[in-house]
């Protein structure tokens, strides 16, 4: 077995990998990601952060350059009616009054993940085929012939992943049967649109929200509706602008004002995988998207690939080359009922949302309610559970430490 650092493979260079091995490194392992783009990016669109991943954030010493390049939203938030009737505010604090919900641009958080990673450590251009391990050491393969040897790899490569059925068997992906127009639109094209607000308009099978980007420079919108055969197969296709327009015509005049602006737009079909009923083999754990992909509907999936990552880097900290294996099992049991609660409330919300429901008033009184559920979402502090859940699990199971 080799001395020195304990060597972490992290396979994806998307939010979640990329915050994961910065959360890795400052826990003083050996880390490198493998990326499959020639290069890091992501699409021309909008994330929304809230406090239960700013926190981690913070703890990395990234929350400044998040607050920098992302736009504050606040008290103006607001659930409508399609026709703009206020149905609640939208929760953004936490329990003690701390406000921490952003809307980022995409490429600016990768852009802040990347930034501190020391030169090298991100291998793009490798696409992942496979892994093999035996009880000391993990192989991963790439199509270009790499070979990578790693203690510990963590499967980071999103809904599709190619090292899930390495862990558990594989399934399909679920289709919701809606899909999501997403771009961005200058704010300087629609001087009066507030650059503070998170705002959402619920109709029947639509909803229609938007948020701002960039200190308000940029506003991000997303039009949920339901999908086409063709869009389902495609997974993303290029939008018709008009064909956008017409989904949301007659809906409050606000919306018809902002669409009106939009030159080029871009869809997605929206999946989700039931909760999984086990996400670590060996040395191999899913993280991110590879284990949870859920409906955007909590806005969580990006934020919950933090949560895992700040999670598994605390567990690994004290984590020795033949503990390994059991300190991700004390991952997998502190994260995955977690967030299968929450891929279950995503789905949830996207019926309140669509407004699946007979009576609206009560699809109001939830929505209303539902923001005692938010705040325990934001409340939520990973790491403490995570140092406890470590040294309660080395405790039961006699580990060495
Ligand atoms: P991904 O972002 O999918 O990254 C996976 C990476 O792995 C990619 O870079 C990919 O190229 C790479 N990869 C894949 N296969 C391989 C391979 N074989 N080898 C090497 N590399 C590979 N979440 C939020 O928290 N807030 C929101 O407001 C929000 N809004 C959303 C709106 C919509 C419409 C949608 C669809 C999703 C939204 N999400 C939101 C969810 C969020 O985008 C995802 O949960 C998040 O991006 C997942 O990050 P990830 O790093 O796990 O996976």
């Amino acid at each position: 077995m080799s001395e020195g650092p304990v060597r972490a493979a992290i396979v994806g260079g998307g939010i979640g990998g990329l915050f994961t091995a910065n959360a890795l490194l400052r826990q003083g392992l050996e880390v490198t990601v493998f990326e499959q783009a020639p290069e890091l990016g992501e699409i021309g669109a909008g994330v929304f952060l809230t406090p239960n991943s700013v926190r981690q954030l913070d703890r990395l010493g990234l929350g400044e350059a998040v607050r920098r390049r992302g736009a504050l939203v606040g008290a103006a938030s607001r659930y409508y009616r399609h026709d703009g009737t206020e149905i609640a505010p939208v929760q953004v604090t936490d329990s003690s009054g701390w406000n921490a919900t952003f809307g980022m641009h995409r490429a600016d958080l990768v852009d802040i993940l990347a930034e501190p990673l020391p030169e090298g450590i991100v291998k793009t251009g490798h696409c992942c085929t496979g892994i093999e391990q035996d009880g000391t050491v993990a192989r991963v393969y790439f199509s270009n012939g790499a070979v990578a040897e790693a203690d510990v790899v963590i499967a980071a490569d999103g809904i599709h992943s190619v090292l899930r059925p390495h862990v558990t068997p594989p399934s399909e992906p679920v289709f919701s049967g809606s899909g999501a127009y997403r771009g961005t639109i200058l704010h300087e094209r629609v001087p009066d649109w507030p650059t503070d607000a998170w705002q959402m308009w619920l109709g029947q099978k639509k909803h229609f929200l938007v948020f701002p980007l960039r200190s308000g420079k940029l506003i991000n919108y997303v039009g949920f509706v339901p999908a086409d055969e063709v869009l389902k197969e495609s997974w993303s296709a290029p939008g018709d602008p008009e064909k956008l327009r017409a989904e949301f015509a007659g809906w409050d005049e606000r919306i018809e004002h902002l669409l009106a602006q939009v030159e080029h737009t871009f869809r997605w079909a929206l999946y989700d995988r039931d909760p999984l009923p086990i996400w670590t083999r060996g040395r191999l754990t899913l993280l991110g998207d590879a284990a949870h992909p859920m409906l955007p509907h909590l806005g969580q999936g990006a934020n919950q690939a933090m949560e895992d990552g700040i999670a598994l880097a605390t567990i690994l900290s004290g984590a020795r080359r033949e503990t390994l294996p059991a300190a991700l099992r004390i991952y997998e049991g502190l994260r995955r009922e977690r967030v299968a609660e929450i891929q279950r409330g995503a789905r949830q919300n996207g019926l309140r949302y669509d407004s699946a429901y007979s009576d609206l008033g009560v699809r109001d009184a939830e929505i209303v309610a539902h923001a005692a559920f938010r705040r325990s979402v934001y409340d939520y502090d990973v790491v403490p559970l995570a140092e406890r859940a470590t040294v309660g699990e080395t405790a039961r199971l006699a580990l060495p430490t």
